[in-house]
């Protein structure tokens, strides 16, 4: 729970606040960035919600912060922030929110599908909370677990534990080591499920994998994400941690694919048609080269 004593100068008065235990992980300004913003190392509220979408915005962020950090001084129901995860974005695909703070508040997905299709895939690992289980129970559990890397683990062996789920992660970044039942190996895709596709992209981190679903949707973990500020596909220099070389030479071999959605672990979602996307895609792979 959010501290009112700790409650960061940065705030405009009124009712929902952060506090100073802010992790700055962004979660809140992209899921409701019309009440916070990124002020600097930290997030704060810049303008109160003044309608019920807005209030069901900030309380979405409230449970989706990691830390706690977001707190109120007037009671609220938190069930219309909790009830509203997993998250319906398009077809069958949602967002969990719940995000944990051992992964940075990094987003995860779930995929639903029928049993005789494969069943449901949890894209990277919200945090293991009650509430969010119960749901994601209710549409059906989890057949498979898909971690992009390393840093998006959280509480996979929680999941693992409660659904008897099959988990696939690159040997590259320790698969064997948190107990993964399915190793990817090497650089070439791997076809998944018929209409599932796993892609090696080392560069932010040595087993860094992309899952792309029905050509459709692609799940980027930290490989790329939407910026809205330059307002364009980006990946993350300063939190390239393997190889930034290599990661251009991924973002390259995404060309021959085509996918509508980018759907990252970080940084914003972006939905636009397949040409568009790779126009995007070659913009980025542009920039990239540029500030190599
Ligand atoms: S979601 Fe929580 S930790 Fe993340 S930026 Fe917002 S207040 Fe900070």
């Amino acid at each position: 729970m959010a501290n009112l004593q700790q409650r960061l100068p940065e705030n405009v008065p009124g009712d929902f606040f952060v506090d100073s235990t802010c992790i700055d992980c962004d979660t809140c300004s992209e899921l409701a960035p019309a009440v916070f913003r990124d002020h600097g190392d930290q997030n704060s509220v810049h303008h109160q919600p003044e309608t019920d979408a807005e209030t069901e915005r900030a309380l979405m962020a409230l449970v989706a912060c990691p830390t706690g950090s977001i707190g109120t001084l007037e009671r609220h129901d938190a069930h219309i922030g909790i009830d509203a995860f997993p998250l319906l974005l398009a077809d069958n695909v949602y967002f969990c929110g719940f995000t944990s703070e051992s992964s940075f508040g990094a987003w995860s997905y779930l995929i639903v599908r029928p049993e005789a299709e494969g069943g449901n895939v949890l894209i990277d690992s919200p945090r293991f909370a009650t509430q969010l289980v119960k749901r994601i129970d209710a549409m059906g559990g989890v057949r498979k677990m898909f971690l992009t890397h390393k840093d998006d683990v959280a509480d996979h062996d929680r999941f693992a534990a409660r659904y008897q789920c099959e988990r696939l992660m690159h040997e590259d970044d320790g698969a064997a080591r948190h107990g993964i039942e399915t190793l990817i190996r090497g650089a070439d895709p791997v076809q998944i499920d018929h209409d599932l596709i796993a892609i090696p992209v080392p560069g932010h981190t040595r087993g860094h994998v992309v899952l792309l679903y029905r050509n459709k949707f692609l799940f980027t973990g930290d490989h790329l994400a939407w910026s809205p500020n330059r307002n364009s596909l980006i990946a993350f220099r300063r939190a390239c941690w393997y190889s930034w070389a290599e990661q251009i030479k991924s973002m390259q071999k995404l060309l021959d694919y085509e996918f509508e959605w980018v759907l990252p672990g970080h940084g914003r979602i972006h939905h636009d048609s397949a040409a568009s996307m790779r126009d995007q895609l070659e913009n980025c792979i542009q920039w990239m080269k540029e500030v190599a």
